[in-house]
Parts: C-alpha cells; structure tokens; sequence
C-alpha cells in the first residue's frame, strides 16, 4: 500500500504532508455472512423488481439489443445491497456540485485558458485536436452562447489511507446512468424494507434519487428557454447502445412530465444527412427544428468514422441550438483541464469565494503533467502509485502499474512530444469490502471497491442562472482486482449508497 505518495499539484510547489480525516467504524454488515436460502430469496426479488421496473441494459447476446428497443434485455448489473458509505463524504460531494458547475461554465468562457493549456495536446492527440479546431472556429466566428446547459457528473473515490474523498474526473458530455441509477436506489430501499427482519438495515438510510427526473426537467426548462413551442429535444446517439434504456427513461419522464416537449433520437451521421442550418443559424433535423441538442455520442473517436460525424458536429456548434455540452463545456471537462485547474492559483482566475475554493481544492488529487520531470522519475520508479490518462472518455484508455513505467520509459527514449497526450495522477486506492453482484441472473460473492458520481445541472441565460443543482448519485462498484472495469465491460456494477 502506498504511504508517501506527494500530494501536491505541481512540482513548483512544496511537497504539503498528507492530511487525515479521521474514519467511522467499518461496515454494517457482512452480505457474505447471508444465509444462501435468504440470499436466494433477495436476488430472485431483485431480478423480478430490476426486470419490472425498467432497471435494463441490452444484452450483449442478442445481435438487435444495442438498435431495437424490447428486443433482447437483460437486467442491469447491479450490487444486491447497497454499499454502507460515510455520510460526511456524500455530504461533500453533493456540495461541490453546484461549485463544481459554476466552474465548468466560468472555464468555458476563457477561451484562451482552454487553446492554451490544450496547445501541447493538439500537436500529438488528433481527437482533441479537431474538438479544438471546432472550438477555434467559434472564435473566430465570434460565437456566443447566451443559453448554456450542463448535465454533469463528478466521480469520486475515498482514499483508504487519508479517507479523503478524491475526485476520479468530472464529465461534462454523455454523464450516462442517471435514468439507471435512481431505479437502483429505489430498488434497494425496498429490498432493504421486505427483508427488514432479517436484514436489519433502515431503508431510510439508502439517500433520495431523482436523478432521472432532474435530468428530464433540465432538458425541459433549456427546451423552454428556447421559447419556440414547436422545437425539439434532439438526443444525439450511437449507432449502437447497449444502454439505450438508460436514455429511454429520461426521454420517457421528459415526454410524462412535460407533454409539450417532443423529442428526436439521430445519429451524427443522420444529422450530417438531413440536418440544415437556416440563416437565422437555426438548426433544422429531419424538419425539425432543434431547441437542444444533448449529446451521448460524440465523446469517443470511434463515434466519428467519417467526416460525416465531424461536420454533423460542427453544424450543431455552430447553430443557435442548446448544446449539451457546447465544444467548450466538452473541452473543460477533459483531464488536462482537470490537472491545469489543480495547479496552484488557477481556481482562483475562475472563482472568487474562498471558501468555494477551498471545498474545489479539497477534492483534487495530485495531478501532474508530464513535462515534470521529477514526478515522471518517480512514477518511472513507483508505477504502481500513479495513473497515466489520455484525453479520452468512456473508460478503459488509462495505464496502470507496469505499463505506467514501459509508457514513460518509451516515450523518453523516443523523445518525441507524445507525452503531451497524457497527464498524471496520483492513484487512488479506496478500501474493499465484500458484496454480492448480480450479472445475467447470477450472484458473484466478491471483494469490491467503489466510485461515487454526483451528477450537476446547471443551466443559465446570459447573466440568469436558472438552474445550479446536485441532482442525484450514481454508485459504481467493481471488483477490486480490476484497474478501471467499466460497467459495459462486465468488470463494474450499478449501486447505490447506505449511508453510515
Ligand atoms: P473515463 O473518462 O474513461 O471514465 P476515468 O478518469 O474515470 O476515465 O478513469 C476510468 C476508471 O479508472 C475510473 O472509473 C476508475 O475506476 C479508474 N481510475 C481513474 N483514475 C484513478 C485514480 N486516480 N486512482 C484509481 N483509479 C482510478
Ligand atoms: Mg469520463
Ligand atoms: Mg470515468
């Protein structure tokens, strides 16, 4: 286990000692130590409440489940029980939210803060470049975005030996789950409620979701400020999702809670075929016209084959529609600008209450970039205590461990620029504990450890902040052999939290 791993942001500054924060007792209870008859019990029920209640991804069995909707679902994976977490810490995450949301949406403004820190990416990640080119043609446009929308959210992990909550990263395009992760919390709570005899755990303590909700009326009121009653929603996605229900179900509650609002679903390569921009710089789909345009596409560079997708995503920046994320939201949510903002003094450009600062600063891990020779030397030496990480999204993109070590070593003995595509980061090791995980009807007893997502909706019309909220959590368990284990790699589950 790591114990004098630096901490500090950047090499200019001293090298601060480790704080502690002190830690409750451990868990509540041992969901290996359950009775397999009551175990068996529990999981039938989850399945039939997972199964009933819409808690469903696609199985990846069936050729048609990631394009047609009813065909070939399976229940989400999912932890049994939800996992026991220290209300100090959820506190302070959902505090950060609405600050965390600020500070995106301040950072998107400084156009140059955004070029500039991302000018040494641009020469050696081709991805991030072309974001940046688009981003530097609403310059040159002069482009503004009077109404800006943000559907976020901020992952964290408890460091074991400080019990400092870290954050992981903060998402600001395709934030996916939040039309999941509250079915998960509900599931929970009434698990915890039928099995209370047996179980003695208060359901009151799993905290309330509404993060699907919250997202639906967040796209309905940037709908409204559109204010043309006739627009659309458009949710731009993947030719294939596995996940789609996840999206279905904001959609869904949208078209329940607020009739009025219709919605679209287009690909970037159906918009490049049928999206036109009126003079106006009115976007128009499919006869349509666009009041927003929220992305769960366009992270990867996977999702551009062609050039199709890149000027479908210039097209949408550069119409007067709501986007979520615009290209600057995108860009201030990559981990670079993550690691420049950790760097001493720089929240302070963008933030002016100190005690805002201070909460901001609290959650930074220490992030490095790789010019700094010092900390490249000492992850050479220590691999196992950093986290190398690209500018990509969607998991499964970071080095660990040894791999760390060899990267680094290549790219000195190269000495080419490419170490300008990664930075890196203190690697967080949060405490496993046992859990079981429910996969394709199957219940898996593991050790697992967590990450927890707080997800933020911020939307503002020029100097009006018309939403700035903490809306909902997602927890996500893995197996604590794995490095990274995303959920649709089959390596994490959804869950939620018991607060202790
Ligand atoms: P992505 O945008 O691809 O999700 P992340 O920064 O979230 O990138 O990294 C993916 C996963 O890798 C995280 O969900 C987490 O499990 C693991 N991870 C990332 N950073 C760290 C870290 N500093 N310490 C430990 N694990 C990490
Ligand atoms: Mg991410
Ligand atoms: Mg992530």
């Amino acid at each position: 286990k790591p114990s004098n791993l630096p901490m500090a942001q950047s090499s200019s500054s001293p090298l601060p000692p480790l704080k502690f924060e002190a830690k409750p007792a451990s868990p509540v209870f041992d969901p290996h130590g359950l009775d397999p008859n009551l175990l068996q019990k529990i999981a039938y029920d989850a399945l039939v409440c997972s199964s009933l209640r819409g808690l469903l991804v696609g199985d990846r069995a069936s050729q048609k489940s990631g394009t047609v909707p009813g065909v070939g679902l399976v229940h989400a994976p999912i932890s049994l029980l939800p996992m026991p977490f220290q209300e100090s810490h959820y506190k302070q995450a959902c505090e950060v939210a609405p600050i965390f949301n600020e500070l995106v949406d301040r950072v998107s403004l400084d156009l140059n803060f955004l070029q500039e820190s991302l000018a040494r990416t641009k020469k050696v990640d081709a991805f991030t470049s072309r974001l940046l080119d688009i981003h530097a043609k609403m310059l040159d446009m002069n482009k503004k975005e009077d109404i800006r929308l943000g559907l976020h959210r901020s992952d964290y992990m408890v460091d074991e030996n400080t019990n400092l909550l870290l954050q992981i990263e903060l998402n600001t395009i395709s934030s996916s789950f939040a039309g999941l992760s509250c079915l998960v919390s509900d599931l929970h709570r009434s698990l915890l409620h039928r099995f209370k005899q047996y179980l003695a755990l208060d359901p009151k303590r799993v905290p309330e979701n509404a993060s699907a909700n919250q997202f639906a009326e967040a796209l309905q009121k940037a709908w409204s400020e559109y204010n043309n009653p006739r627009a659309v929603v458009m949710i731009v996605v993947q030719t294939e999702e596995r996940n789609m229900y996840d999206q279905h179900w904001i959609f869904t509650l949208l078209k329940e809670k607020y009739p009025l609002v219709r919605s679209i679903r287009k690909t970037l390569a159906e918009i490049d075929a049928q999206g036109e921009l009126l003079a106006d710089g009115t976007l128009v789909v499919d006869g349509e016209v666009v009041a927003v345009a929220y992305f769960r596409a366009g992270y990867a560079p996977t999702d551009y084959p062609s050039e199709s997708e890149w000027s479908a995503r210039l097209l949408i920046e550069q119409s007067c529609a709501i986007k979520c994320p615009s290209i600057a939201y995108h860009l201030a949510g990559t981990k670079k600008i993550q690691q420049e903002l950790a760097k001493p003094n720089q929240l302070e450009r963008f933030l002016e209450n100190k005690d805002d600062i201070a909460k901001v600063r609290k959650c930074f891990a220490g992030l490095w970039n790789l010019e700094d020779s010092s900390i490249v030397q000492d992850a050479i030496e220590r691999p196992g205590l950093y986290v190398m990480k690209p500018q990509r999204e969607g998991g499964g993109n970071n080095i660990y461990g040894d791999d760390v070590r060899l990267a680094l070593q290549e790219m000195q003995k190269k000495g080419t620029e490419e170490d300008a595509a990664y930075i890196l980061m203190q690697r967080i090791f949060p405490a496993t504990s046992p859990a079981i995980l429910m996969r394709e009807g199957i219940s898996h007893k593991e050790q697992v450890l967590s990450e927890l997502g707080v997800y933020g909706t911020y939307l503002r019309n020029k100097e009006r902040v018309i939403m700035n909220n903490q809306s909902g959590y997602l927890m996500r368990t893995k197996v604590s052999s794995s490095n990274e284990g995303g959920v649709a790699a089959g390596f994490a589950v959804l869950d939620s939290i018991y607060l202790v």
